[in-house]
């Protein structure tokens, strides 16, 4: 048997289709905008985000930065959550290239920044001061149980920067998980937001690629950004071809993932030694603790390992585990069934 992968949703290969697409991709060089595979994934990125254009770049932390870098100059200041994507794994980014300031706020565990929190943040002018600039959203939060912002919240945030004269950026790597779970499109989710990453190449299955969406003024600044950065890309629409599959075959079915990852969930709660709420979990994130004493986290998931089943240990007791579409409802009954023969 294959093992099962539950690591992250980054480890999902291209489907047939997709394989298919990109022998077939018509291409044409992308830095002069003559890529009409990749100007197509753009115009349909933006449509789905609710945006006026859209931009193709290889990766999430380069969509992150990228937006970062056209919202700010140096010395500006970003309001970011305490457990974001962009302030623990991204290499401090937004610091190293574009010398702009984080200021992290604790996240809920439901992923959300409190606007009395947010607000506080928020700098008045004062030379001592740096200036706010942004505000930085994720969407599914990763590390608080791949939890999604509902488009009410976001309106509330959207109202205070507003209010303060800021800009909003949304990391919504995984936002096509939050609008499935929530039954919206994701363009309801983002209204607000001046920016939107999301990833082609997590859930949605692509080889490669994510993309920027905002105002068409934004997307031409952040073209310049991309291309300093080295991002500007030639016949990428070879790739490309695969994320067009990603938007009109794969983000659907995400819902099987939501619902492989609750089953998973409530499995986990059944067992011995480990600590889950299976309500937290809302679409394909799911973590749990280790309580058995004396066992890490990193011990439980070498034994995992060694019977096939692939976690990761993201804490000395804390450990995720990812549904995918390449994770069915059967391996989750085996992957419950390890579970069950190591702890009880
Ligand atoms: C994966 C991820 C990213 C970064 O994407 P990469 O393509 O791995 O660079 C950014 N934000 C969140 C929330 C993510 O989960």
């Amino acid at each position: 048997m294959q093992p099962v992968d539950l690591r992250s949703d980054t480890i999902t290969q291209p489907t047939r289709s997709m394989r298919q697409a990109m022998a077939d991709a018509e291409v044409g060089d992308d830095v002069f905008g003559e890529d009409p595979t990749v100007n197509r994934l753009e115009e349909m990125a933006a449509e789905r985000l609710g945006k006026e254009a859209a931009l193709f770049v290889v990766s999430g932390t380069m969509a992150n930065l990228v937006c970062q870098l056209t919202h700010c100059t140096r010395g500006d200041e970003m309001i970011l959550g305490d457990q974001s994507h962009i302030f623990w794994y991204e290499q401090g980014g937004s610091a190293a290239m574009g010398g702009i300031h984080s200021r992290p706020v604790p996240n809920q565990p439901d992923g959300r920044l409190l606007l009395d929190d947010m607000e506080a943040a928020i700098r008045p002018e004062n030379i001592h001061f740096p200036r706010t600039r942004l505000i930085a959203l994720e969407n599914t939060h990763n590390r608080c149980n791949g939890n999604p912002l509902d488009g009410e919240y976001m309106a509330r945030v959207g109202e205070l920067a507003r209010r303060y004269g800021l800009n909003i950026h949304v990391d919504g790597a995984r936002i096509f998980n939050a609008a499935v779970t929530l039954g919206v499109e994701p363009r309801a989710l983002v209204k607000p937001a001046d920016s939107v990453a999301f990833c082609l190449s997590k859930g949605l299955a692509a080889p490669v690629g994510s993309l920027v969406c905002g105002t068409r003024d934004f997307i031409t600044q952040a073209r310049r950004v991309r291309k300093v950065l080295g991002g500007g890309m030639r016949q990428a629409g070879i790739i490309a071809a695969a994320g067009i599959i990603s938007l009109t075959e794969m983000t659907d079915r995400l819902a099987d993932d939501h619902a492989n990852a609750r089953k998973l969930a409530e499995g986990l709660a059944d067992r011995k030694g480990i600590s889950i709420d299976p309500e937290d979990v809302k679409t394909n994130i799911v973590f749990f603790e280790v309580t058995r004493e004396g066992m890490t986290a990193e011990e439980l998931a070498g034994q995992l390992d060694k019977e096939g089943v692939r976690v990761l240990a993201l804490g000395p007791t804390r450990l995720r585990a990812v549904t995918h579409y390449q994770v069915t409802s059967r391996d989750i009954d085996h992957a419950l069934r390890v579970f069950e023969n190591f702890l009880g």
